[in-house]
């Protein structure tokens, strides 16, 4: 393990390894889901948390620009007396360098976008010890291919990110959130379709199911009702999100939803967010001797009431104990469900209905992963979704990476 404290330090671990055709894996927090940082054929695990610096904030052009150890958790914390918010929210604490690295997103992404959307420059150290920089301050660019965009979510295949610019909003002026129960997880789906439909400037729009509802009550000591449930999120002005949530109730009870409760005040937002944010560690505590095994496919929206009731009686079918939660308002979701990983039978079970559920997908036009990326879990899925692709993608890595030396064995088996 290395942890190189400057760009300087990096170029020379790279140089290093690359002579010598050691494996370097690039390391944030740890907290990405697809085996992306397990050293599979050893080598350097390369730190990055003593590079953790907020280099520069430009409040006035909206730009920011990190090294990659910081957390988003930290940059909003130096951002929010500024009156400034940085968007992507996964529900770890994770780095700038893995999120960028894994094109992460989370519940703003609806109406903010992915990583992809907010990284405007990198400073990259390539395997061979050669740093280069992509992009710039600017909130556009026609110029040239836009490497920016190649390198996001690379996940440690391609470089290592030294340095990211990136794009910060304003702290919209009103929020509010909403808690809205339904009959079932497929009305819960059409309402979730029908309120992006709308045309409304929607913030969050996140499902948790009956059984994700009754981890979370167990784990954070709550009583949200056990049933399907929207948690939404409005802001702008506030006259606007008045409007918009009075458009969303008409829309829920429409669909059978039976309570619509709000959580105007600050403190009541981060509770209910919190109670989102956890429900992956609250889903893995129903059992914590096994581990959970993430789905995180990603739908056109119009499918996504169907590719829901799919999903359910897929883990029924499977006798699975699962749990289904996700940003439905892009399409994206999450089966969880227990696995013992020593157990070769209770694996292959798993994987049967990870690949039908990523069939499902695939077959209307999604993708494997919305957000956690390949790692080593979901390459035997690229072939299929990428088909023809992937060989340009190969050429690209030999490229940037002729020894193989980055990240070997993710995103290509
Ligand atoms: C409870 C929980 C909730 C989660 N919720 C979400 C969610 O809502 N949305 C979401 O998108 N993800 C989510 N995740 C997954 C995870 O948080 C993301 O994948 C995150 O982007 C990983 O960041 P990290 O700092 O932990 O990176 P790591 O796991 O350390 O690394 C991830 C990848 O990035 C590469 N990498 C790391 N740093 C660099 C660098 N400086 N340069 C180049 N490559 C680098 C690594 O080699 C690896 O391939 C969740 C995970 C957990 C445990």
């Amino acid at each position: 393990m290395v942890f190189p404290k400057s760009r300087d330090e990096v170029v020379q671990v790279l140089r290093f390894a690359n002579e010598r055709g050691i494996p370097v894996v690039p390391f944030g927090q740890g907290s990405s889901l697809e085996g992306h940082t397990i050293p599979r054929q050893g080598g350097i695990s390369l730190d990055t948390r003593l590079m953790g610096g907020i280099l520069d904030i430009r409040p006035e052009d909206f730009v920011a620009r990190v090294e990659p150890g910081v957390t988003h958790g930290k940059l909003n914390a130096s951002l929010e007396e500024r009156g400034l918010f940085f968007p992507v929210d996964p529900g770890w604490d994770a780095s700038i360098g893995g999120m960028a690295a894994t094109n992460a997103s989370g519940t703003n992404a609806v109406r903010y976008g992915a990583m992809k959307d907010q990284v405007l420059g990198l400073e990259i150290v390539l395997a061979d010890g050669t740093v280069m920089r992509t992009g710039g301050m600017a909130m556009k660019s026609s110029a040239g291919y836009n490497l920016t965009g190649l390198f996001v979510g690379s996940e440690g295949t391609l470089g290592v990110f030294t340095q990211i610019t990136l794009r910060l909003y304003p702290i919209p002026e009103y929020v509010l959130a909403a808690r809205a129960v339904f009959p079932d997880i497929e009305a819960a789906g059409r309402a979730a379709v029908a309120t992006i439909r709308s045309g409304m400037r929607i913030g969050r729009v996140e499902l948790v199911d009956a059984r994700t509802v009754e981890a979370v009550n167990a784990y954070k000591g709550a009583d949200y009702a056990v049933s399907a449930t929207l948690f939404l999120e409005f802001s702008g002005s506030e006259a606007s999100v008045e409007e918009d949530v009075e458009k969303a109730r008409g829309i829920a009870e429409a669909e059978g939803c039976s309570t619509f409760e709000f959580e105007s005040d600050e403190a009541g937002r981060k509770r209910l967010w919190e109670a989102r944010h956890e429900a992956g560690i609250a889903i893995k505590e129903l059992h914590p001797e096994a581990k959970p095994m993430t789905t995180d496919v990603c739908v056109p929206v119009s499918d996504l009431p169907d590719a829901l009731r799919h999903a359910r009686e897929t883990i029924e079918s499977y006798g699975l104990d699962g749990a289904i939660l996700g940003h439905v308002g892009d399409g994206n979701y999450h089966a969880v469900f227990p696995v013992d990983p020593e157990d070769d039978e209770d694996l292959a079970r798993a994987e049967r209905v990870n690949a039908e559920i990523v069939g499902y997908a695939l077959a209307r036009g999604g993708t494997s992963t919305g957000e956690h990326g390949v790692g080593f879990g979901k390459t035997k899925h690229l072939e299929k979704e990428h088909g023809d692709s992937l060989q340009f993608m190969r050429e690209i890595k030999k490229l940037a990476d002729p020894n193989g030396i980055m990240n070997p064995g993710k995103i290509f088996s």
